[in-house]
């Protein structure tokens, strides 16, 4: 008998900066840089995505063998409430996750939730085939930043185990202060912020958490939901000992940031395309901070 060793390689992760819901629909430098690290990757055997529309007051996991998609925004054109992402769940794998996260209690969501946009308006990108079962895990809006890192952390195995792990949010996010006049400009504090947040998880993701206490965080975060699963993929490069690579970066209107980060991915990172990212609805019909985009 000889013994056999696992020869599954370690999956790559990412944070990929969301922005507008209306990017599931538009090709753009940002969707461009999204299929291709789908394209890059082995074919996982499950993607565990944490989405910033997820923000609950308890953790769980979708456990749903056909989770639905979820269109949980407002104001945007129809087109974009009849996107479906058909991709399966699976509901061993949801197990699988709630036990690697223990002493963290993950329960298991049979049927409040589903996909939601942060989740497929990438996804319809990076996976366009939904083919792969997909698995949304919930942010704790009770628990810290510490907490978030420490759980990022404690998923690291899942990604020897073929499993592709995303984050979906934006760093910087704060919708109540959209510029429609700087299109694809930030502003000063949204570049600062952004510039520590590339500086942290480049260099050492291990003290992301601390990006709290930036001077520009109450600006660029004014609620923590959006940035959080950035604090996953800290976990998961501290848990590497790797440090983060910015797949592509840009702002949109002033407060947005759209930089994604890769742990391990082999696709080009911005390769010039110049094509602007999706807007908001037209701020007469419908306030930005009103669209839950
Ligand atoms: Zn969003």
């Amino acid at each position: 008998m000889t013994a056999t060793t696992s020869t599954t390689k370690r999956m790559p992760a990412a944070f990929l900066g969301h922005g507008s819901p209306m990017n599931a629909l538009e090709t753009n430098r940002y969707t461009a840089a999204w299929r291709a690290f789908g394209a890059s990757v082995p074919r996982p055997r499950a993607i565990l995505v944490v989405s910033a529309h997820w923000y609950v007051g308890v953790s769980a996991v979708t456990a749903m063998p056909r989770p639905r998609t979820i269109h949980d925004f407002f104001g945007f054109p129809q087109p974009l409430f009849e996107i479906e992402y058909p991709a399966p769940g699976d509901t061993s794998f949801a197990q699988e996750v709630a036990e690697i996260a223990k002493p963290v209690r993950v329960g298991l969501d049979h049927d409040s939730w589903g996909l939601d946009h942060g989740t497929w308006s990438v996804l319809v990108h990076a996976f366009p085939k939904a083919d792969i079962p997909v698995v949304q895990l919930a942010i704790d809006a009770r628990k810290d930043f510490d907490f978030h890192f420490e759980l990022g952390a404690r998923l690291a195995p899942l990604r020897e185990r073929g499993v592709l792990i995303l984050g979906s949010g934006n760093v910087v996010h704060n919708l109540r202060a959209i510029d429609w006049s700087k299109k694809e400009l930030g502003f000063d504090w949204a570049h600062r912020f952004d510039g520590a947040a590339r500086a942290t998880m480049t260099e050492r993701p291990s003290e992301a958490a601390a990006l709290r206490d930036h001077a520009d965080y109450r600006h660029a975060a004014p609620t923590p939901d959006h940035f959080i699963p950035l604090l996953h993929l800290a976990g998961l490069a501290s848990a590497a000992k790797e440090n983060a690579k910015v797949l592509i970066e840009g702002y949109a209107m002033g407060s947005l940031s759209m930089t994604s980060y890769t742990l391990e991915a082999k696709c080009p990172t911005d390769d010039g395309d110049r094509r602007p990212g999706a807007t908001l609805p037209d701020p007469r019909d419908v306030p930005a901070e009103d669209t839950n985009a």
